[in-house]
């Protein structure tokens, strides 16, 4: 397609009154190669927007360079079917934030338009990837109240699914379970669990098919298009589902490591799950004659917050045993029950169910270590705590000792998905809680490291029932959405809408698996050469891949090594006698680029030798783009990115990370330059650091300034 360019600069917001606009378009209509350039004093206006259409009808514009307010305002108004939009960013990137009417001020704006027209002649139409055969099916593996819940939300929308279920009923925990917790205010009546009644609800509906007795043996392909192979007591079933929930709950903490507590040595300490199942059998017993427990103990966080253990807080044994002591005494009014705990955890309402609890005189609660259980020959056990609220140790002599043991995910130590992926069957999981899958929880609550595969309910994090139900209806809608927008070549998140995606150049390929290692979401599978073999319906377009391809043969249609390396190139960088240091600051999209316009809103003032370049990810930037940086007289390079480590919050789970290991790879650019490596910096800012932009800038030009001037600068 033959670009015909029309520059357009808004001179509203301030814009027209920090800069020399005349200068800016003589500058942009005699060294840009534009067809236009027109300046407007309210370019998002009715009548702005018919400038640029007109335009585009009389001149053939199909390119727009918009030089007016961040790209994260105005994006619906600055939107031509028929025509590639560039933003360029005056308002808060330089007259918010910079002096006005100043010549540093100026050549930033300048630089920006050029950098702008620079990556708009690269960028191309997109056209979306659209596969045929999509299906609308959504997959549930579980049949547990949270998948029973994702089914029937997604049949209620009109879309159908499929149950797998490993046990040979439906139900899960809830259907072992006496009760629930209440839900209802005053919370102090526990109330039936009404599992028959959803199972009934489940089986009875024409959109949802339910197998038992079944497993998911393997899941291939890519959103809107999973194969599936499920393995039932009837034989084996192939077929085709859009997205998958994965709702698979969890299980009990494995008991026999609690020797500690004498279980597995005395008959009468039990778990929590083993009272339930009593209590729904009717009758709490000694499990060593079959007495009634008259006296009941719970031992709060048993293997659970606690090293050797599980290091987490399953967050609802406290609840449980709340529970628990209630049928305790809801059985047998004589009965007495005693709760040992280090915090008593009942977040929200819950609290009322726990004062309820506290105000019954037959339950007695107090926080305390527990520092032996003893049997005394005739199976009746005496607990010794210390530490009590009461002060000092106490001892109680109990009939049955109840352990609140936490909640482990299924996928702990079980194959659930058996994906035939290139990076391995499951979903990559968080280092420190075993089994949990990993994403950034923070910002996307649904989403796993696998595109369309969601997971929910206690496979996910321990919760409640109500939590669960809760959980299971956002995972439906989020299975929704993902075949809608892969139906359409769109991305579903975090680029939502975005209908480019990676296109790989593969006969320059050398194979050397970067790509296909790096990707966070396991996008790319790979031929037994090791050439990369894209899924597209996987793929985020964080273009981490782009970042990590040495050959530098992966590119977007509008985000590309080129577009970039041009961008670098149109920044006019100041010989070394006019002292006027340059910076090429890549910032992240997803954070730090609005944390710079939080600053401009704020109006703080920073150093204006800055020039910013949006990028998808720091995992995106390729080490490329700093060389060419530094070889054009570049002084300094700031990659400004989401936090990465054990809490990170990067939008594409890896990128900042990558990019932070990547640096080795520039400290050998660096070196190969004979330049200081202090010249290159990786910086982590959240949105809400706008405030500190302005010093963390400041630093870094102090430190340029002790450095001195790029050498390269002039060649
Ligand atoms: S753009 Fe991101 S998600 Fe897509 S293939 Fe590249 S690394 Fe993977
Ligand atoms: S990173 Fe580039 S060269 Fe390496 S396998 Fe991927 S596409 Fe090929």
């Amino acid at each position: 397609m033959e670009k015909k360019i029309g520059i357009y600069i808004c001179t509203g917001c301030g814009i027209g009154e920090a800069l020399d606009i005349e200068k800016l378009s003589t500058m942009a209509g005699n060294s840009l190669g534009a067809s236009v350039v027109k300046t407007h004093h309210f370019l998002c206006g009715e009548e702005g927007i018919k400038l640029i259409e007109g335009d585009s009808a009389t001149e053939g514009i199909n390119t727009a360079v918009i030089a007016a307010c961040s790209n994260r305002v105005n994006f619906d108004v600055f939107s031509f079917p028929n025509a590639i939009v560039e933003r360029v960013n005056l308002r808060e990137h330089v007259a918010w934030s910079h002096t006005p009417n100043d010549e540093d001020t100026q050549m930033l704006a300048e630089d920006y338009v050029r950098m702008g027209a620079a990556k708009a002649k690269r960028i191309e139409f997109s056209e979306p990837h659209i596969e045929e055969d999509i299906s609308k099916t959504v997959l549930v593996i579980g049949g547990g109240i949270t998948g029973i819940t994702a089914a029937l939300e997604v049949a209620k929308a009109g879309y159908e699914a499929i149950i797998v279920e490993k046990e040979a009923q439906l139900g899960g925990f809830m259907g072992k379970m006496h009760k629930r917790l209440p839900m209802a205010y005053p919370f102090a009546k526990l109330e039936d669990t009404g599992v028959d009644a959803k199972i009934k609800e489940v089986t009875e509906d024409p959109k949802i098919k339910v197998y038992t007795s079944a497993e998911v043996e393997k899941i291939a392909g890519q959103p809107g298009m999973f194969d599936v192979a499920i393995n039932t007591s009837g034989g084996a079933v192939d077929t085709r589902v859009g997205s998958v929930i994965m709702a698979t709950g969890w299980k009990p903490y494995d008991a026999s490591k609690l020797g500690t507590y004498g279980y597995g040595e005395y008959p009468n300490v039990i778990t929590n799950v083993m009272l339930e199942e009593m209590a729904k059998g009717g009758r709490i017993t000694r499990p060593s004659d079959g007495k009634p427990a008259k006296n009941v103990a719970f031992i709060q966080c048993a293997g659970q917050r606690e090293e050797g253990h599980l290091p987490y807080c399953s967050s609802v044994c406290c609840l449980t045993s709340l529970k628990q002591a209630t049928y305790v005494r809801e059985m047998d009014p004589d009965a007495k029950a005693y709760i040992f705990y280090k915090d008593i955890r009942t977040p929200g309402q819950y609290e009322l169910f726990y004062k309820s609890a506290q105000d019954d005189e037959g339950i007695f609660l107090t926080k305390g270590n527990v520092t032996s259980i003893n049997e005394d020959g005739l199976n009746n056990l005496m607990v010794e705590v210390e530490d009590t609220l009461l002060g000092g140790s106490i001892r109680v002599g109990v009939d049955i000792v109840v352990l609140a043991t936490g909640m482990v995910p299924t996928t702990a130590d079980e194959a659930v998905l058996n994906l035939q992926y290139r990076q391995g069957p499951g979903l990559p999981d968080l280092d420190l809680y075993n089994g949990f899958a990993d994403s950034n929880f923070i910002c996307f609550p649904f989403e796993t490291r696998r595109t369309g595969i969601y997971s929910a309910g206690a496979v996910k994090m321990p919760q409640t029932i109500s939590e669960s139900v809760e959980d299971a209806t956002g995972a439906a809608l989020k299975a929704i959405q993902v075949i809608e927008a892969v139906s359409v070549g769109k991305a579903v998140h975090p680029r939502s809408g975005d209908s480019t995606y990676p296109e790989f150049f593969l006969q320059r390929c050398t194979q050397c698996k970067r790509c296909t290692e790096e990707c966070p979401f396991g996008t790319l599978d790979e031929d037994e050469k090791g050439t990369p073999q894209p899924n597209p319906n996987r793929c985020r377009r964080c273009g981490i891949c782009l970042g990590a391809c040495p050959e530098r043969i992966i590119s977007f249609k509008n985000y590309s090594i080129d577009m970039l390396a041009s961008a670098i190139k149109a920044i006019e960088v100041p010989g070394e006698e006019e002292n006027k240091p340059r910076v090429v600051a890549f910032v992240c999209e997803n954070d730090a680029y609005p944390a710079f316009d939080m600053a401009g809103i704020n109006r703080l003032n920073y150093n204006p030798s800055i020039r910013m370049i949006s990028v998808r990810c720091l995992g995106s930037v390729n080490t490329v783009w700093i060389a060419d940086s530094l070889s054009s007289g570049v002084d300094g390079i700031i990659l400004i990115g989401c936090k990465y480590g054990d809490d990170y919050q990067c939008h594409f789970v890896k990128g900042s990370e990558l990019a932070n290991y990547r640096m080795e790879k520039v400290q050998e650019t660096l070196n190969r330059l004979v330049l200081e490596s202090d010249r290159v910096q990786l910086l982590q800012l959240a949105i809400n650091d706008y405030d500190k932009i302005p010093s963390i800038i400041g630093e870094f030009m102090e430190k340029l300034e002790e450095i001195g001037p790029n050498p390269y600068k002039g060649f």
